[in-house]
């Protein structure tokens, strides 16, 4: 016997023949043998409809009432539920966040679960009851109704079988699983079989928004296993489970696309750490989420850094940053609007050379200019001009097969929960943190890794055209030294940039292989082999904001310079001087509430 729970999302009990055939499914779990718990978002536009509503009432409707307003959707869809299982033959009962005891924040219409009860719950199932609880909503602390954002009936799914230590969670929606891009915009899009929490943020995060994001920052926390699937049909889904080594065979498991950015350049920022500092605490303040961050390595004592911003927050970072300029003395803020951000994301990546590069060809062959480039362990993310967004989409999902039938991806569910025995360990300390936290959505960093192996070149003057990254790395592929971190940064009168890390013992090879390019493109070369490259691992960092702003306060009064920056959903990483890294790794787990580092002997 098994505990699972079962989401039905808006389009799955939109009509009540859904509402009916979606009580069969439940009870066939239950014929099974199994207990189940269902979980219900309002039934189709309902959400919308009350918006709409509430719009036509007043411009600026007070969230506490539109909670209460729109809470009401999923009560509809709970109540007819339990009237379907019951019509059937079958014991069933409707419970709203409130009698469940999702406990939230009171941050109105978009609140973080902090607890949930299960007794009430755990007595009902033990009762022989199917259990269908209201998706998207809690109370707070005043037992005040709160909402947990759109699309949140997810993360309500996902809390629970964490809650109940469910042996799954079921996604039922209204597409048969999660696509290795939009179907919509790229045709040979297939089904995936199999994708870790990991792949799946770093995709939710760029656009692949099948799932309410937030669920699977849970569902990594909590280990639950997730299947995503049609309502409509018994075919297989795509699952989303905890990375295992075979996820790594594949390179690449998707590619996305977000197309509404919009990047912020600071110019001629005196190189002062807390300078930085100040100028993301304040972001953070003004609750702005900055994505691809991009520090260029200093040069006459000047920083220039850049980073993206949803477009609808532009014109309040701009406003912002023309005033830290001011008042630190940086010489100019300018910005871009018409850019897209282009990412291709795979576990896989950890373990082999060349991806780069295959990516940069891509875009190279389809004369698309990269204007910044920003990686993690599992992504490389790419910003390029808006209009060539779809092409640049396609012609990466070609370049790595993707739109290709997989059979060693057989689809079958995992038999047990995988742990890769080396990640298990990592599992483990952040299960051990998730124990102590505030509330279950609260943000976790839940490692620091410290890695002394690499090198960082950096490319001062290279022309900004297309075909010059993939001319760059298809050098370095050559030499068949694997490159981590990528970050390069805006255009100056038509030259850039371009820093990345190799292992220390390739430096002069990959030099040696760069210079006759340097010699006929222009442009010279710097070696640093004395850094160390830090990561912040967690849970959360990007939709918390705050967490660099947090960072580089750790930093700011030690005088720590950071060189080079990538963030993305679960990876801050830096890379700082060797001689700091210790002293910084010390810093970071204190701001962080980290255990102190273990004593590694060699
Ligand atoms: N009904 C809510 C919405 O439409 C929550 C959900 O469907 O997940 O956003
Ligand atoms: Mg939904």
């Amino acid at each position: 016997m098994a505990l699972v729970v079962q989401k039905f999302g808006g389009t799955s009990v939109a009509t009540s023949e859904r509402i009916m055939a979606a009580a069969r499914r439940a009870i066939r779990a239950r014929q099974a043998g199994h207990q189940v718990v269902m979980v219900v978002s309002a039934r189709g536009d309902t959400t919308d409809e009350l918006i709409a509503l509430a719009r036509e009432i007043t411009e600026d409707p007070p969230a506490r009432e539109m909670d209460m307003l729109l809470s009401t959707g999923e009560q509809i869809s709970i109540a007819l539920m339990a009237m379907a299982v019951q019509s059937l033959g079958w014991p069933a009962i409707s419970l709203t966040g409130a009698q469940v005891g999702i406990l939230t924040d009171r941050f109105h219409t978009k609140a973080r679960i902090r607890t949930i009860s299960t007794e009430r719950i755990q007595r009902l199932l033990r009762d022989g009851y199917i259990v269908i609880v209201a998706g998207f909503q809690g109370v707070d602390e005043a037992d005040n109704i709160t909402t947990l954002g759109r699309g949140g009936s997810d993360t309500t799914a996902v809390a629970l079988a964490a809650a109940l230590d469910a042996d799954l969670c079921e996604i039922y929606t209204d597409v048969d699983g999660v696509y290795t891009t939009d179907p919509r915009l790229v045709a040979e899009a297939q089904k995936i079989a199999r994708i870790s929490y990991d792949e799946m943020l770093e995709l939710a995060s760029v656009g692949a928004g099948v799932m309410h994001s937030r669920s699977i920052e849970l569902a990594k926390k909590y280990n639950v296993p997730i299947h995503v699937r049609s309502s409509f049909t018994d075919a297989e889904g795509t699952w989303i489970v905890a990375h295992s080594p075979e996820l790594e065979q594949q390179v690449v498991r998707g590619a996305a696309l977000v197309r509404d950015e919009a990047r912020v350049t600071v110019e001629g920022i005196p190189d002062d750490p807390a300078i930085v500092h100040q100028l993301f605490a304040r972001i953070a303040e003004q609750n702005i989420v900055t994505d691809m961050i991009v520090q260029n390595v200093s040069r006459e004592g000047r920083n220039q850094v850049s980073f993206t911003v949803s477009r609808s927050d532009l014109k309040s970072a701009l406003a912002l940053l023309r005033e830290i300029a001011r008042e630190v003395g940086a010489t100019e803020v300018h910005s871009e609007e018409d850019v897209a951000k282009v990412s291709i994301v795979g576990a896989g990546m950890r373990t082999h050379s060349g991806v780069a590069e295959r990516m940069f060809a891509a875009l190279a062959a389809e004369g698309i200019n990269i204007k910044m480039i920003t990686t993690s362990e599992i992504k490389i993310s790419v910003l390029i001009d808006r209009h060539r967004a779809v092409e640049a989409l396609r012609a990466v999902h070609r370049a790595f097969d993707l739109g290709l039938k997989r059979d060693t991806d057989d689809g079958q569910p995992p038999r047990q929960r995988p742990t890769e025995p080396v990640r298990a360990d990592r599992q483990e300390s952040l299960a051990s943190i998730v124990q102590q936290l505030p509330g279950m959505e609260a943000i976790v960093v839940s490692d620091i890794v410290v890695d002394r192996t690499q090198g960082a070149v950096t490319l001062f003057d290279i022309p900004d055209q297309p075909g010059i990254a993939a001319r760059i790395f298809s050098r370095i592929a050559e030499t068949g030294s694997i490159v981590d971190m990528i970050v390069q940064n805006v255009s100056r009168e038509g030259t850039t940039h371009l820093s990345f890390t190799v292992p220390r013992p390739d430096l002069h090879r990959v030099e040696a292989a760069l210079t006759p390019l340097l010699q006929e493109l222009g442009g010279s070369l710097r070696l640093a082999p004395d850094i160390a490259k830090l990561t912040l691992e967690g849970v959360g960092m990007r939709s918390h904001t705050g967490v660099a702003a947090r960072m580089f306060e750790a930093f700011h009064d030690a005088g720590i310079r950071v060189s080079l920056i990538n963030t993305s959903e679960v990876h801050i990483s830096i890379a700082i001087a060797e001689a700091q890294a210790a002293e910084a790794e010390r810093r970071l787990r204190t701001a962080f509430g980290l255990p102190a580092a273990k004593t590694v002997n060699y």
